[in-house]
């Protein structure tokens, strides 16, 4: 392509933390490949005072203009030139408050508020804080300096090559050269940052703020293993001489993974054995191990395009578990993975407002609540159903191909399939468009003719609608026979149905063996589905299954063919049920219908998850114990608050005994302290929110705060949710905003209410970062708009005539409100 192309951004910056500015300067070597007259680059919010051609050792002045809708520059050169051409820009910008771009963390050291200058530039913020060809496929090297205060630190992509004081008092740190890269990986942090490191072969790190590195060691510790795997798996080294673990205090995401430089919230990367429950850790390690291939998937080889997006995300999602599943193998995390990535996703991907996990057209895709579940969830899950489709071996090796051809280049989707169909001499390209280019899933619905199974394939969307899609589908069947046998059949869908000989004596058969398939099933044979609740119910089928058969039924009952009443007839199949995966399930599942349905429905969704739950936790104890299974602990912060919601007297006066604990300012188990929390909000008063807000204030854990967060949205009392309410807006660091918020659109007390509250507070939730903004809508819309739903849909066919942005989430939480109309109706 004959276009102008980037080389080589030598950037000078410096941040001053008392104006909260900075002043930059960039020297940026281009490529025009033909006679140019001028160029454009991307800035936002940026005041250039200065753009010169460099020739011969001596700058000449440019014409510039800047287009801030467009965001961009436009440089007109002195004269026409063509070859390699440098640019010098001088530039002055915001170290603003928004977390994107060049911005402002805070944080208090020694009761004093304190500031970190930090970057968060994907997907498209990098021109915050410099002018740049802000597009993945423009890579380029970067050489960055830094002039700081002599007393504060400066973190890069690269590792520090010098450090030079000066006699004013501050200091320039200059950085190593990077490898190509693109802008959206770009990383600038200064402030009081302190470290503990491993050095290795590569010198990994952990930085936070003064007092708080030694909470990095965990990290450190599982980002040494998980480096390890990472360079064994690939095959290609880790490029960089230094890794770094951020942790940020104001940070909108959960991580970012800058090359060598990757920011964290304080909670993803700090350990308090104290405070860090188990799922604290397993997300620590997950999230580490998503953002650690990232380091490949992302900044080795990037998409082409943002509407490869998901090469980046699909990958390193998949990545998060292996990796600690490799070391771990005990926290089952292939089991956790079907609820927290694939569950979500389907639920996701059924409605109408979705699409393609390739974004159609998605030259500038955002990662929002929208897009998330499709390119994280979904695609890893599609990437799960790959590598069972050709196998752990072939799918390492195509990857390995994939990463050496394309490293320090672009890739498209394309180029991924090529790479796995040659290693796995399977037809991977065509099952891959099937999933990757078209949106939704399949359903199969089967049914018995003697020895036969029918099969037959449609999309599965919870409202109706029209559709002749069709995919390319690995079945794969458990048959089971009378004489207690069972035997596994698979055969690859490739037509809207087939017949499948299950021979004679079939007593019961349960498609999705082993669920790595990503489909619904739909059982037509009701006397089937006895027989697979007997299976169930003496646990003949392994857990993934157990968990299949009753979540597939619940997606019927949202779909409105089956009946709330029908899934809890199923239910006492699983009252002897010990493992984690169908349990949290049913949890996650009866918590939604109790707050859809109401009357005596509610009440009796009420009463068999008070059976359920109190039968579990006699059997596992309310009590954490030492020798308790890493899913166990998990667990019981589950049920423990749900039992509570659903009137389990036991599992209330366990928890209020503990909150009583806390109160006296003695220690939980950091296992049920979020379920001791919520039980303690919801029957606590205005004293007890004081004492919340006290506790908040002075916790120095984010983990805690977090959980803190969680439990204020239970309260019962209207009186005292209108404090939080006010306390959100006014006192809680923009980045956990969301969270008390998107608890209380699950909380009944509140819910009749939060329609109104939102209205009158559109202006507060506006300024929310974008994200959040989003996640608020997307919780609050599908149930407080429930009995309103003509006042809703009205104020956002006008609402959205403003806001276009947020129209994706807007769609997709209507339709939702939609179909828990219906499910309330029935
Ligand atoms: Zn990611």
């Amino acid at each position: 392509m004959n276009e102008i192309r980037p080389i080589h951004y030598k950037i000078h910056l410096e941040p001053d933390l008392a104006k909260f500015q900075f002043t930059g300067k960039l020297e940026l070597l281009l490529e025009v490949p033909a006679p140019a007259s001028g160029v454009s680059l991307n800035i936002l919010d940026l005041a250039i005072w200065k753009c010169e051609l460099m020739a011969q050792g001596k700058g000449e002045a440019c014409v510039f203009s800047v287009d801030p809708q467009k965001e961009e520059m436009r440089i007109l050169f002195p004269r026409q030139v063509s070859g390699e051409v440098s640019l010098i820009i001088d530039y002055v910008g915001e170290i603003n408050n928004r977390m994107s771009g060049f911005y402002r963390s805070r944080y208090v050291r020694d009761g004093k508020e304190r500031y970190a200058a930090v970057t968060q530039f994907e997907e498209s913020d990098a021109r915050r804080a410099f002018p740049c060809f802000d597009h993945p496929r423009m890579k380029a090297t970067f050489e960055a300096e830094m002039l700081i205060d002599g007393g504060l630190t400066a973190i890069s992509n690269t590792a520090v090559v010098e450090e030079k004081p000066l006699e004013d008092g501050r200091k320039l740190v200059r950085f190593e050269r990077t490898p190509k890269m693109s802008t959206y990986l770009v990383f600038f942090g200064a402030g009081e940052f302190e470290f503990i490191q491993d050095p290795g072969e590569v010198l990994i790190r952990v930085a936070a703020v003064p007092g708080k590195a030694v909470q990095g060691k965990y990290s450190l510790e599982f980002l040494r293993k998980a480096l390890t795997f990472c360079e064994e798996y690939y095959g290609i080294k880790y490029p960089l001489s230094k890794l770094d673990l951020i942790a940020i205090a104001d940070f909108a995401f959960g991580a970012m993974e800058n090359w060598g430089a990757i920011t964290f919230r304080e909670n993803l990367v700090l350990h308090d054995p104290d405070k860090t429950s188990k799922a604290g850790e397993e997300r620590m390690c997950v999230v580490i191990a998503h953002e650690l291939a990232h380091q490949w998937f992302g900044n080795l080889v990037t998409p082409e395009d943002w509407k490869y997006l998901w090469l980046n995300e699909s990958f390193a999602t998949f990545f998060g578990y292996e990796v600690v599943d490799h070391y771990y193998p005990g926290w089952d995390l292939w089991e956790q993975f079907l609820q927290g990535q694939t569950e979500v996703a389907l639920d996701r991907d059924a409605l109408h407002e979705t699409f393609a996990i390739e974004i159609p057209g998605g030259d500038h895709v955002v990662i929002n609540a929208s897009t998330a579940p499709i390119i994280y969830n979904k695609g890893g899950s599609v990437l799960r159903q790959v590598e069972g489709y050709v196998g752990k071996e072939a799918f390492r090796e195509g990857l390995r191909l994939y990463l050496r051809k394309y490293q320090y280049r672009c890739a498209s989707s394309r180029d991924l399939w090529e790479a796995l169909e040659e290693v796995s001499e399977k037809p991977v390209s065509k099952m891959m468009s099937n999933w990757i280019e078209q949106p939704g899933f399949p359903m199969v619905t089967v049914e018995r003719e003697d020895g036969n199974l029918l099969v037959t394939q449609e999309r599965f969307t919870y409202m109706p609608g029209p559709s002749d899609q069709e995919w390319l589908i690995p079945i794969s069947v458990r048959v089971f026979y009378g004489d207690g046998q069972s035997k596994g059949m698979t055969t690859l869908l490739d037509a809207k149905s087939a017949i499948l000989d299950m021979g004679a004596g079939a007593v019961a058969y349960k498609l999705n063996d082993g669920q790595s398939g990503f489909y619904r099933v739909r059982y037509r044979d009701k006397d089937n589905l006895k027989e697979l609740g007997k299976q169930v119910a003496s646990k003949a089928l392994p857990s993934a299954d157990r968990w299949g058969i009753q979540d597939d039924l619940y997606a019927m009952v949202k779909r409105g063919e089956a009946k709330t009443e029908d899934y809890l007839d199923f239910l006492p199949h699983y009252s002897e049920e010990d493992a984690s995966l169908p349990l949290s399930s049913i949890a996650a599942n009866l918590h939604q219908a109790f707050i859809l349905r109401e009357g005596d429905s509610r009440q009796r969704i009420a009463s068999v998850g008070r059976t359920l739950f109190e039968r579990v936790l006699e059997n596992i104890g309310y009590e954490p114990g030492r020798k308790d299974k890493h899913t166990t602990s998990i667990l019981r912060d589950q049920i423990l608050w749900q039992a509570a919601l659903y009137g389990s007297t036991k599992a209330e006066e366990f928890c209020m005994t503990q909150f009583s604990l806390l109160l006296k300012d003695k220690k939980v188990h950091p296992d049920i302290s979020k379920s001791v929390l919520q039980v303690g909000a919801s029957l606590g008063n205005r004293e007890t929110f004081e004492w919340f807000m006290g506790k908040i204030k002075s916790s120095e854990s984010e983990h805690e705060r977090m959980n803190m967060l969680v439990a204020i949205g239970c309260f019962n009392d209207w009186e005292v949710l209108k404090r939080v309410q006010r306390y959100v807006l006014e006192e809680v660091p923009d980045r956990n905003k969301f969270i008390p918020i998107s608890v209380m659109s699950e909380n009944l007390n509140a819910i009749p209410f939060l329609w109104d509250w939102y209205r009158s507070n559109l202006a507060a939730l506006e300024r929310f970062h974008p994200i959040h903004y989003e996640r608020v809508i997307a919780a609050l819309v599908p149930i407080c708009g429930l009995g309103r739903e003509e006042e809703v849909r009205g104020f956002f066919q006008e609402y959205m005539k403003k806001q276009e942005k947020l129209k994706d989430v807007v769609k997709l939480s209507l339709e939702r409100l939609e179909i828990h109309s219906r499910m309330r109706r029935s």
